[in-house]
């Protein structure tokens, strides 16, 4: 049954460049003579080293342990040796590095021994998450959101929307991995669907990819799922936009799709589902067009890790290409450098050049057409969005619902003022994130010195009371006691004045002390111990001073031992 469909606001038709990948079957990667493999895939999932320099491991072995909720284990891409841990840098704008495990491949693809099947029907849904956790599954879409995460936060889940749109231009990895592996994937969505329980099963295709969508129709055909061809119009692959065409739901700001039982997942995503489950697979590999300026466009199989520039080499770009892209030409990003690793979310790779891509006239005022407000999928103002960038108002910018904003570069795209508005928009973001990672920082930094100094607060308090009851104690004592507990020397005295028999009584303490302590050789003692016994030595000298001191004076300075020194 086809069910309605709906439309999205906004939207464009660029160019598809479609056929230029499409038409090859996959192909698998060989692999480079080294594999940098980023302990952390995304700004969420991240691991830490359990490898060492020099150590063996085998295709699928664990070499990064999940850290923290959002983190998941990452694994060697194939046997070898471990040569290096270290800093790389890695595919984004930035070029920043990332910790990264580098392994020589020993040529053999010797695998761990595989797990068994991971049965989800036997397990909980506890036990399934951490399953998709340990084989190191997140969204292969391009986010990279962990999908134990994803699948956690569902509850009253509905509907299970299978992303098959693909609608970024020149991008074909999808439509290959539907065409070849359609009954696989629908495996792993419907393990998805189970565990989420989700009653309905919705795959969508973008109607420019009809051999994916018979190749999807004729592995769902006899099952409840339903694969739909929906309009090819950027971005209907956006999560938000994908459920409002088929469900008809339109999920406002700040909500995702979980908040109206609906959830969406990418076709790799679910293909990886089901290699991790039926096979015991971790994610180790995964589909990347190369296309644009090259003599061999198509899509391979591709080790994560394997350096960009090793696999530029199987697309064979032509002399004329002058910068690489990493994803499509819409949210994708120039690379900075070529050294760098295939990720998990790397999917797609466009050797550029001026005839394909010419440079953009240069930037002009604004006009206030407002042609990129009714091309925006997510209802947004972006030339409002604009000027609050530019004039860094960044508050305002939120107000305005700048977080919102999926980068899709419609905008950009419809401009007859040529402003690179998602460049604005990016700097926004960044700025904002930076501010608040100083802020916080900074409110961490004044937590820990109020704290130390509500210690430092606590511990004098501590000290000065044990010193009072301590005094108290030895007070007590001595007027218990009494005269004739007085040493023999000071006997006479002490029966006379019973303010000498203190200065006596402390006398001997401190005669005692020193003597427990002047056997041994105070040289090997602490420093503690050493000031400890000065202390007492110069106390003694006090008092024995005092003692020879006529009686009015001699009962001033009776009571200085046994106070609480500041
Ligand atoms: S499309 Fe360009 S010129 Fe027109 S309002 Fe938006 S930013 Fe301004
Ligand atoms: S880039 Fe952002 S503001 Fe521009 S059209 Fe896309 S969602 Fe709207």
């Amino acid at each position: 049954m086809i069910g309605r469909l709906f439309k999205f606001h906004g939207g464009i038709k660029p160019d598809a460049h479609k056929n230029e990948s499409a038409g090859v079957a996959i192909r698998k990667a060989p692999l480079p003579p080294r594999l940098v493999v980023p302990l952390r895939q995304s700004a969420r999932a991240g691991a830490s080293c359990i490898v060492a320099v020099g150590q063996k491991v085998l295709k699928g072995e664990r070499i990064g342990e999940p850290e923290g909720f959002l983190g998941t284990a990452v694994h060697a891409p194939t046997s070898g040796t471990v040569t290096a841990i270290d800093s790389c840098p890695m595919a984004h704008p930035s070029g920043l590095d990332t910790p990264c495990v580098v392994i020589e491949p020993d040529g053999e693809e010797r695998w761990i021994e595989h797990a068994t099947p991971f049965d989800h029907h036997t397990a909980t849904r506890e036990q399934a998450l951490a399953w998709l956790r340990d084989c190191g599954i997140v969204g292969l879409g391009g986010a990279t959101f962990p999908s134990h995460v994803k699948l956690g936060r569902g509850s009253g889940i509905e509907t299970l929307i299978l992303n098959g749109a693909e609608c970024e231009p020149w991008i074909t990895c999808d439509d290959r991995l539907m065409r070849e592996r359609a009954a696989d994937i629908l495996a792993g969505a419907n393990i998805l669907r189970e565990l989420i329980g989700a009653r309905e099963l919705i795959v969508g295709v973008e109607d420019n990819k009809p051999e994916a969508v018979a190749a999807m129709q004729a592995a769902a055909a006899g099952t409840a799922a339903r694969v739909v061809a929906v309009p090819a119009l950027y971005p209907a692959g956006g999560e938000k936009q994908l459920i409002r065409v088929l469900t008809g739901v339109e999920i406002p700001y700040g909500k995702l799709g979980g908040d109206y039982g609906v959830q969406c997942f990418n076709v790799g995503t679910a293909h990886a589902v089901y290699r991790a489950f039926i096979h015991g697979e971790p994610l180790i590999s995964r589909i990347v067009t190369l296309t644009g300026n090259c003599e061999t466009p198509g899509n391979w199989e591709v080790a994560i890790g394997t350096p960009v520039e090793d696999l530029l080499a199987l697309a064979r770009p032509r002399t004329d290409t002058d910068r690489y892209l990493m994803g499509g030409p819409m949210m994708g990003f120039a690379m900075p450098r070529l050294d760098v690793p295939v990720v998990k979310g790397t999917n797609c790779i466009i050797s550029a050049s001026p005839r394909l891509f010419p440079p953009a006239p240069p930037e002009q005022p604004c006009i206030r057409c407002t042609e990129c407000a009714k091309a925006c999928p997510v209802e947004l103002q972006p030339f409002e969005l604009y000027w609050f960038s530019r004039s860094k108002n960044f508050g305002k910018a939120q107000e305005y619902h700048l977080f919102d904003c999926i980068e899709c570069g419609c905008c950009s795209y419809v401009c007859p003022a040529h402003i690179p508005l998602v460049d604005y928009f990016r700097f926004s973001k960044s700025e904002i994130w930076a501010r608040e990672r100083e802020k916080t920082a900074a409110d961490q930094a004044r937590e820990r010195f109020e704290f130390r100094n509500f210690r430092q607060e606590r511990e004098k308090a501590e000290k000065a009371a044990k010193l009072a009851a301590k005094a108290a104690e030895t007070r007590a004592k001595l007027a218990e006691a009494g005269p004739a507990e007085a040493p023999a020397a000071t006997d006479a005295p002490a029966a006379e004045d019973p303010k000498k028999a203190l200065i006596a009584a402390a006398l001997a303490r401190a005669k005692a002390q020193k003597a427990e302590i002047q056997p041994q050789n105070t040289d090997n003692l602490s420093p503690q111990t050493q000031a400890e016994i000065a202390d007492i030595e110069a106390r003694r000298k006090v008092l024995e001073a005092v003692a020879a001191t006529p009686a009015p004076q001699a009962a001033e300075a009776a009571a200085a031992p046994d106070e609480p020194r500041p």
